[in-house]
């Protein structure tokens, strides 16, 4: 009976929230290490948790914890399943002809990789969307005798819908590029070729150049999820070994036609972004501290805009990064967005004043700052969704 009622409140929740047309904003902690558990100081627990969307963060520092509240929160005991089940709908949005943007925000080492590309034995958000992506693909074209063609999109300025049309065939096409240093890498064709992001005069945005490529099945976009994934730039550093420092977009866009209607146009962008933590902290110089800048132009020209939003200023300063450009209609556009904020569930990542009395491999002091940008998130309304049709 309590799970009825909980299971309703979150219905009209997310009826609201579609309404209003917000970025939905989820919060995920995650297991805490050994390293981290070590270092734990007895008493309060860092991290606690209300209902499932509340998130009470305890500051050693200040000796009070703090409540934040969100469209979902995950504990530590969260599966990738059940994140999937919340985000799950947005599939059928992508079908449906709508913009959708998945985007996963934190420190190096917090679980933003976990949860969207995930190991192979328990994937993450893309392999389990873009998986209920052909299924729903499949049950309308079986059981509403609809008929349904996914086919190319035109992105880039040399491939064509007409062309898409004249093979025929049912795929969707998957791109993915990172952001490194203001540059824009296709890691689907590496080259020295730099790319340019384009702002459109209808408010999308395009990189001419970025190579497209046709898939027909889930297998297709995760061998290409996977070829880019070993061309991603990873320059190790005292924070993380494995830190990535890059950003990185995949996107995926389906065009079907029902059987006298229109053909609806839907794309997805399943986005790990770099780690939010500052420069100071993570000890690199040199090509590194470039990197580190570079990171961080892009996540502050994030945050710029996303104050920016907020206030609704009347402009808004999307072009000052790359990174900023290309999301463009995913914060403050014709978009479904979803925002993941990934945590650390220990006392030493909290907040600054607890920077440097310990030396972890983790940077420290980004919890309470990405919930509290997490908390501004929220406060952006999207223009209302809108399904584009070709
Ligand atoms: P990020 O991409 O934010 O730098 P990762 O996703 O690489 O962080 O996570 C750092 C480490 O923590 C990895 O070893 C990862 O396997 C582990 N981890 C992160 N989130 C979870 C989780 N929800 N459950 C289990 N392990 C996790
Ligand atoms: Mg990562």
């Amino acid at each position: 009976e309590k799970y009825k009622v909980a299971m309703e409140r979150k219905r009209l929740h997310n009826l609201v929230l579609d309404l209003k047309g917000n970025i939905r904003v989820f919060v995920r902690v995650r297991p805490i290490n050994p390293k981290e558990q070590a270092h734990e100081v007895p008493g309060e627990p860092t991290c606690d948790f209300k209902d499932d969307n509340q998130a009470g963060i305890f500051d050693e520092q200040k000796q009070s914890r703090k409540w934040y509240e969100f469209d979902q929160v995950f504990s530590p005991s969260s599966m990738q399943a059940q994140v999937f089940e919340e985000a799950k709908p947005l599939a059928t949005s992508v079908l449906d002809g709508f913009n959708v943007c998945i985007f996963a925000y934190g420190q190096t080492g917090s679980g933003k990789t976990h949860t969207m590309a995930g190991p192979s034995s328990d994937p993450g958000l893309n392999t389990r969307v873009l998986r209920e992506l052909f299924r729903i693909r499949d049950e309308r074209k079986g059981e509403y005798d609809i008929k349904f063609s996914m086919s190319v999109t035109a992105r880039s300025p040399t491939t064509s819908t007409h062309e898409a049309e004249a093979h025929g065939r049912r795929w969707a096409r998957a791109d993915r590029s990172e952001i490194y240093n203001e540059i824009i890498r296709d890691l689907l064709a590496p080259s020295a070729k730099k790319l340019d992001v384009k702002l459109n005069a209808d408010g999308s945005c395009s990189v001419p150049g970025l190579s497209a490529h046709d898939v027909s099945k889930l297998d297709d976009v995760l061998t290409c999820i996977d070829s880019a994934q070993k061309n991603r730039a990873v320059a190790s550093t005292d924070m993380n070994s494995e830190s990535s420092r890059s950003h990185s977009i995949v996107t995926v866009r389906t065009e079907n036609t029902f059987k006298g209607d229109k053909t609806y146009v839907g794309k997805i962008n399943l986005i790990d972004l770099a780690g939010s933590e500052n420069t100071g902290k993570s000890g690199v110089s040199g090509q590194g501290m470039k990197e580190a800048q570079n990171i961080n132009k892009s996540l502050s020209a994030l945050g710029d805009v996303i104050q920016s939003l907020v206030a609704r200023n009347p402009h808004t300063p999307y072009r000052n990064s790359k990174l900023t450009m290309m999301l463009k209609d995913s914060l403050g556009g014709n978009s479904k967005t979803l925002m993941i904020v990934c945590c650390s569930p220990a006392q030493y990542n909290v907040s600054e004043p607890s920077r440097g009395r310990l030396s972890l491999y983790l940077p420290a002091g980004e919890t309470m700052s990405s919930l509290n940008f997490a908390s501004r998130a929220r406060n952006v309304e999207l223009g209302k969704a809108k399904r584009n049709t070709a």
